[in-house]
């Protein structure tokens, strides 16, 4: 077995570990949805990065609260589509 040859001391013990504090994180908000996003990360909720639809965020949900999601943007599309006639 592999043994240490001299004891590690405390004080270089302890100068070792001042490097092992955890820093906290920067969040940004997402462009499209206003949630909080990591940097240079694409959006987990929306799956947008850029401006540009990167991840389809749908496809992991269960069938039913997709089927769910896509109503409610229908209805929203619908809406809109009902003011610009307007
Ligand atoms: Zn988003």
């Amino acid at each position: 077995m592999p043994h240490p040859k001299k004891k590690t001391t405390k004080a270089a013990k302890n100068q070792r570990r001042s490097h092992h504090a955890l820093k906290e994180i920067t969040l940004t908000k997402c462009e499209k949805c206003g949630k909080p996003v990591k940097p240079h990360h694409a959006c987990a909720s929306c799956g947008t990065y850029k401006k540009k639809e990167v991840i389809n965020v749908l496809k992991k949900l269960p069938k039913k609260e997709r089927l769910k999601i896509e109503k409610k943007k229908k209805k929203i599309e619908e809406k809109e589509s009902k003011k610009k006639e307007n």
